[in-house]
C-alpha cells in the first residue's frame, strides 16, 4: 500500500491495470424522502439535486451524460476506465425494468467498466436485488448505501428515515448475493463527536461491507440544515477537528474494508460552511500528514470484529 489504508485509486489500479474514474450521474430518479413516501424535506443535510451536484444533467441521456463525463476527464487520464456513478437522489427507487434499462444504457457505451449505485437500504425490493446479483456477476458493481450514523437519535434528528435494523438487514440480503457494498458515514452530524463515529464505524466492521466513504457535513444554502446553521444551532467541525476524527476513523476501521472517499465535495455555489472544506486538496493532504506524524494506519485500532455473514 503507498498509503496507510486502502484506497479506491489503488484498488482499482490493482483490479485492471490503470486509472479508473467515475462519472457522476442523474438517472431521473427521485427519492422516497422527497415525493411525500416518506417525507417530503428530505434528509436534512441533502441538497435540492438530492445529493448529486456534481452528477451530470438528468434532461441528457444516460449515454450522452457519460460522453460529458468523459470529454472532462479525457486529457486528464486518457488511458482511463470509467465508472457509471448513478449518484443523484435514490437509484434503485423506480420499477425493475426501468432500472435495468438505465444500467444497461451506461454499460453499453464504451470503456465503462462498471456501475456504483447510491441508493436507501429501504428501497432494495427482492426484484431489485436479483437485477443487482445479476449486475455484479458480469460487470464491477457496488452498491453504495446512505447510512451515515449509527447513532439512532441523529438518525431521527437528520430525517434518514429508518432504523439500523434496516440497513443491517439491506447489507445482510445484498451480501449473501455477492453484491458489493459501501457504506456512506458522514462526520460532524448535529450534537455528535469523536465518540459517536467511532461507535458507527465499530458497528460498520461487524458487518459484510467492502467499502465505506467517509465525508464531511456541508451546510448547503438549499437544505435544512442551513436553516439550523443560521439560528446558531449547528456549528460545523473545524478543519482540524474533522482531520483528527477522519484519522480516528481509519484507525479503527477494518483493515479489508476499502476506503472509497476520505472527504466529501460540497458545491461551491450552495456551500454556506464550512469554507475551508472547499480546498479539498488541503484536507486530504492534512489526514495524509496527520497520518504519518501520528504512525497511523487503517485497522490499527480495530477491535477484531468480522465481517463474515452468519
Ligand atoms: S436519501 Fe439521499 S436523495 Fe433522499 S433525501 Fe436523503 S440524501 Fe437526499
Amino acid at each position: 500500500m503507498d498509503k496507510p489504508y486502502r484506497s479506491l485509486n489503488e484498488y482499482y489500479r490493482a483490479l485492471f491495470g490503470r486509472k479508473a474514474a467515475k462519472i457522476s450521474l442523474d438517472g431521473g430518479f427521485t427519492c422516497p424522502n422527497r415525493d411525500g413516501t416518506l417525507g417530503t424535506g428530505g434528509c436534512l443535510f441533502c441538497s435540492a439535486g438530492g445529493s448529486g451536484d456534481f452528477a451530470e444533467n438528468a434532461s441528457r441521456s444516460i449515454p450522452e451524460q457519460i460522453a460529458s463525463g468523459r470529454a472532462q476527464t479525457a486529457a486528464k487520464w486518457p488511458d482511463a476506465v470509467y465508472i457509471a456513478y448513478f449518484q443523484a437522489f435514490t437509484n434503485t427507487y423506480a420499477p425493475v425494468q426501468r432500472l435495468r434499462e438505465t444500467y444497461e444504457a451506461a454499460l453499453s457505451c464504451p470503456n465503462i467498466a462498471g456501475l456504483s449505485i447510491a441508493t436507501r437500504p429501504d428501497c432494495l425490493p427482492p426484484d431489485v436485488i436479483a437485477l443487482l446479483e445479476e449486475l455484479a456477476g458480469r460487470t464491477k458493481l457496488w452498491v453504495e448505501l446512505g447510512f451515515q450514523t449509527a447513532n439512532e437519535t441523529t438518525a431521527q434528528l437528520i430525517r434518514r428515515g429508518y432504523p439500523n435494523a434496516v440497513f443491517c438487514e439491506a447489507v445482510r440480503a445484498l451480501a449473501t448475493r455477492n453484491i458489493p457494498i459501501v457504506a456512506h458515514v458522514i462526520l460532524g452530524l448535529p450534537g455528535e463527536g469523536m465518540a459517536d463515529a467511532l461507535r458507527t464505524i465499530d458497528l460498520l466492521n461487524t458487518l459484510p461491507i467492502q467499502g465505506v466513504k467517509l465525508q464531511l457535513l456541508h451546510v448547503l444554502s438549499d437544505s435544512g440544515l442551513a436553516e439550523l446553521y443560521h439560528s446558531g444551532a449547528y456549528t460545523p467541525l473545524s478543519k482540524e477537528m474533522y482531520i483528527s476524527m477522519a484519522a480516528a476513523c481509519i484507525a479503527r476501521l477494518r483493515p479489508d474494508i476499502v476506503l472509497h472517499r476520505l472527504t466529501g465535495d460540497g458545491s461551491a455555489r450552495t456551500l454556506l460552511a464550512p469554507l475551508w472544506s472547499l480546498k479539498k486538496r488541503d484536507v486530504l493532504n492534512g489526514i495524509h500528514k496527520y497520518l504519518r506524524e501520528n504512525d497511523i494506519f487503517q485497522g490499527k485500532d480495530w477491535n477484531g470484529a468480522s465481517g463474515k455473514i452468519f
